[in-house]
């Protein structure tokens, strides 16, 4: 189950319609991205998401703060970029130092703008299946299983983590779509008995390989969100080919579908604020 592909053709799509958007609105669409601090992943993750914007036709603007940054700075800065007309999107890089309070940070970012899919403005529209805009990993692992033909209705969707990006948004993502969802985490009793009774299978834990091909009911859909050192998955990955349908590799699997939704939902918000439609 290949994501390059999909998600290719999706930044082909964005490109298209950011456009479309310079031609009627005279303005590029905008994503501001924020970072605080040098942490150099951070800093790669943000430079390959500016180089995705401009390929795209979106403008990308960045706003460096330093590592002591407080809370109150942060949100000063976030403040400023939900006010002004000029920005479409914003995306704040995390995770951010210890002493910010990342929760207040993500909520000064406008709902209009949260294109990252952060805030709880935009965790209750994924609950509700209401319009917004979803966490980007989890949307992209929606359009993944679209693509593929697999309908979650019915179905029982196990998805291990619970984190605030990844493992809850897409379990309410998969039962917004009539899946019957289990959230599992580190204190799930019999993990791999539970996971065997899934027909789609969320890894989304951080523990390399961490998912046993033994764990997995054959014919199930294997999701694989993981990314450790070393570009290894959560779930050993030929061990779940000999059992399951499906299984996203690590990388080329859910990877390249993250950015791809953010710049979709960049250009999404562009129009809304534009009244384009
Ligand atoms: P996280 O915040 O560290 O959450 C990990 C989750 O796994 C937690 O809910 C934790 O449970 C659970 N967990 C840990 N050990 C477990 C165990 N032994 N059994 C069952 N559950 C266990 O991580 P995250 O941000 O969600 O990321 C998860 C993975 O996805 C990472 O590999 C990350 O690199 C990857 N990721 C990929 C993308 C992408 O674009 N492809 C984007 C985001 C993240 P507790 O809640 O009980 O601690």
């Amino acid at each position: 189950m290949l994501g390059n592909g999909l998600a290719k053709d999706l930044a082909a799509d964005t490109a298209r319609r950011s456009e479309d958007f310079h031609q009627r609105a005279g303005r590029r669409p905008c994503l501001a991205t924020v970072l605080v601090g040098d942490d150099p992943a951070s800093v790669t993750y943000v430079r390959m998401k500016q180089n995705r914007c401009r390929q795209a036709g979106i403008e990308s603007r960045h706003v460096a703060l330093p590592d002591t940054t407080s809370t109150e700075e942060l949100v000063a800065a976030l403040t400023a970029l939900s006010e002004d007309p000029e920005v479409d999107g914003i995306l704040l890089q995390h995770p951010v130092p210890a002493q910010i309070d990342e929760r207040a940070a993500f909520e000064a970012i406008a709902a209009g703008k949260d294109v990252d899919g952060v805030t709880m403005h935009s965790f209750a529209a994924m609950a509700f299946g209401l319009p917004g805009y979803d966490s980007c990993t989890p949307g992209g692992i929606m359009r993944l299983l679209d693509h593929h033909g697999v309908d979650p209705a019915g179905r029982h969707a196990v998805v291990i983590g619970r984190s605030p990006i990844l493992g809850k948004p897409v379990a309410m993502l998969l039962l917004a779509r009539d899946a019957t969802v289990t959230v599992c985490h580190s204190k799930t009793q019999d993990l791999p008995a539970i996971v065997r009774t899934a027909d789609i299978v969320v890894a989304a834990v951080g523990r390399p390989e961490f998912v046993r091909g033994d764990w997995l009911k054959p014919g199930a859909v294997v999701v694989d969100a993981g990314y450790n050192e070393g570009n290894v998955g959560d779930v050993a990955f030929d061990e779940a080919m000999s059992r399951a349908d499906l299984v996203t590799p690590v990388p080329g699997g859910v990877g390249p579908m993250t950015i791809s939704v953010l710049l979709d939902q960049t250009v999404r918000a562009a129009f809304e604020h534009a009244g384009l439609g």
